[in-house]
């Protein structure tokens, strides 16, 4: 297959915001796609190589992408650096330069997907002493023989920019559409859920159909996406909602952790889906010598604990662990974490997401010892309002966020991947309407003025819509940075820079800058009004209006460890103003 057939692709993605019209495209290709082609075509649509858990990653470093560029074009240095300044995109400076300055060469073979994707993947797995030029050789010799279009998209993928649009979601529609029916696209999510690996469900669904993912299942060495809480804000509404008695857990504020374990060789994994494993090799021990089995996959959450006092500190503290390379050692003795399990997914070959909750329950009781440094989540079996307002009071005493409370009805299965009231989150910020933490994305700033002149004012704040798969602004954010943070935060952001408004944000204001929704902020909301300026839950409550959060102020967490696809959705302020609104006239 040629790369142009799958540049043509992306152009006609490209020229639509629709999802609808994306679905088709995508669905129409698969449907004429050869399925030994298409898993590279999965994660090369979604700006990857391969599955988002495994190590190989693009991002090759603006500077060695421009060294590429130069050396695949003979093109002027100073030429191709204004270019890249007016631009800020390396698909269309590389699109511009190739039109002008390409060196021209008589035999240029036309450029296969197999030649595009096998030079990525070397790119990706190349690493240590001379790597870089071995880099530089393997992708300037694709793109030597590229047409600029099919330039600007390898220039995308290796610099980590895709942007295409194309969210998991879109995929997924698109294989049910081209493979199976509508009523079976539950069984096309159901299949990634468990595997995180859409290019596996692709190929199975072309190869063999939608009867052939019933031999898609949970495996060890496949993070399983994680399963999400609703939120309510009194333990009468929770109990309502759960049929009167449920299991209510300690919510422990640290970092979500899927162990998987398979013959003593333990992964650990993020709710990102990202391989946390080196980064936690003490988690590793005493997880090992905690379980009792030969293979499982557990969940838990990693907690910062104080060595003298035992007691649990804030999630900022285990957070300064993540992303080191040095000083891993003196971080452990500094940071020391506990790991407190709360499901066992998969157990000595069993797949145990379909049982319902208190089976998982005993099979975790069953696999685990406890030890100093692994232990259950504290549980507890409740009916009462009055004792749940008791549990959490201990949970905050405890230094936890409040509850988690899980149905244990027989449909309490493990929804992989979504968000459901199967568990329910009671926060301690949801007692007041007045004070509740959302998690926003950023997609604008705003220049600063007067003593904020040169770094960003306030940054346009946005909720995430699933449905719609956008991010909808809420929030204009101006308050709770500290001068280092301010000065920070241009550093941080200027990665995420597009030249106009992503297409996959709505607002309807015109920001200064605008990013690619990237970051997730940490933020203390006052008061919730509807708004004719922002777009969060639009036409929800009024025609014309969106809800807005009142007199916001970041709390000084970046919240790291949530894409932004994880941020606060624009489901969850619609409810949360509903609510607000109730006990205002109650
Ligand atoms: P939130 O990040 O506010 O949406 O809350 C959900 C997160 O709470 C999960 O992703 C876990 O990281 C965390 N958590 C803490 N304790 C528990 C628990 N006992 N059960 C499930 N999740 C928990």
């Amino acid at each position: 297959m040629l790369y142009q057939d799958l540049v043509k692709v992306y152009q006609a993605l490209e020229s639509t915001s629709s999802r609808l019209e994306m679905t088709d495209i995508l669905a129409r290709f698969f449907r004429s796609t050869d399925c030994a082609h298409i898993k590279p075509i999965v994660y090369m649509t979604q700006g990857g190589i391969v599955p988002d858990f495994y190590p190989e990653k693009l991002g090759m470093a603006d500077k060695l992408y421009l060294r590429t560029l130069l050396a695949a074009t003979g093109a002027k240095e100073t030429m191709v650096r204004e270019l890249w300044d007016r631009e800020g995109d390396p698909g269309t400076v590389t699109e511009k330069v190739f039109e002008t300055k390409r060196q021209t060469t008589l035999f240029s073979e036309p450029l296969t997907l197999d030649r595009v994707y096998d030079a990525l993947l070397r790119v990706a797995r190349l690493e240590g002493s001379g790597s870089q030029e071995s880099k530089v050789r393997c992708l300037a010799d694709i793109l030597h023989d590229a047409k600029p279009v099919e330039a600007r998209y390898i220039a995308r993928i290796v610099t980590g920019r895709m942007r295409l649009g194309v969210a998991s979601q879109t995929v997924i529609d698109s294989l049910a559409l081209a493979f199976a029916t509508k009523a079976e696209k539950g069984a096309v999510e159901r299949a990634f859920n468990v595997t995180s690996d859409l290019g596996l469900v692709a190929e199975v669904l072309c190869l063999k159909g939608i009867d052939g993912l019933n031999d898609i299942h949970v495996m060890v060495g496949n993070p399983i996406r994680a399963m999400l809480a609703e939120r309510l804000p009194s333990p009468e509404e929770i109990l309502e909602k759960m049929g009167g008695r449920a299991m209510f857990e300690y919510k422990y504020d640290g970092l979500r952790v899927q162990a998987h374990i398979d013959n003593g060789k333990i992964t650990l994994y993020s709710r990102r889906l990202e391989d946390l494993t080196s980064q936690f090799p003490d988690v590793v021990k005493s997880l090992g010598e905690a379980f009792t089995g030969r293979t499982a996959i557990v969940e838990g959450e990693c907690v910062p604990v104080d060595i003298n006092t035992g007691e649990m500190l804030p999630f900022q503290e285990v957070s300064h662990r993540r992303g080191r390379k040095h000083g891993l050692t003196a971080a452990i003795e500094e940071y020391p974490v506990r790991l407190q399990l709360f499901d066992c997914l998969y157990l000595e070959g069993e797949d145990l997401t379909m049982l319902p909750l208190p089976d998982r329950r005993t099979a975790l009781t069953r696999c685990i010892v406890i030890t100093e440094n692994v232990r259950l989540s504290e549980a507890r079996v409740l009916d009462d309002p009055a004792k749940v307002q008791e549990f959490f009071t201990e949970a905050l005493n405890a230094g936890c966020e409040g509850l988690m409370a899980k149905s244990i009805n027989d449909d309490s299965v493990y929804r992989a991947g979504s968000r459901g009231y199967l568990w329910i989150k009671y926060k301690k910020e949801y007692r007041s309407e007045m004070n509740d933490t959302v998690d926003l994305v950023v997609v604008g700033a705003f220049h600063g003025r007067g003593r904020r002149g040169g770094v960003y004012g306030a940054l346009l704040m946005a909720t995430y819509n699933p449905d719609e798969d956008r991010f909808e602004t809420v929030s204009k954010l101006g308050s709770g940075f500290d001068d280092a943070t301010l000065a920070l935060l241009p550093e941080k952001l200027n990665k995420f820079r597009t030249p106009t408004r992503h297409s996959m944000v709505e607002s309807k204001m015109e920001a200064d800058v605008w990013f690619e929704p990237s970051l997730v902020l940490e933020v203390l909301g006052a008061e919730l009004s509807v708004s004719p300026i922002h777009t969060c839950a639009h036409d929800r409550i009024r025609d014309g209006a969106g809800l807005a959060i009142r007199f916001p102020r970041f709390t000084g967490t970046f919240r790291d460890d949530k894409r932004p696809r994880d941020a606060t959705t624009s489901q969850e302020v619609l409810d949360m103003y509903n609510k607000q609104l109730k006990r205002v006239e109650g």
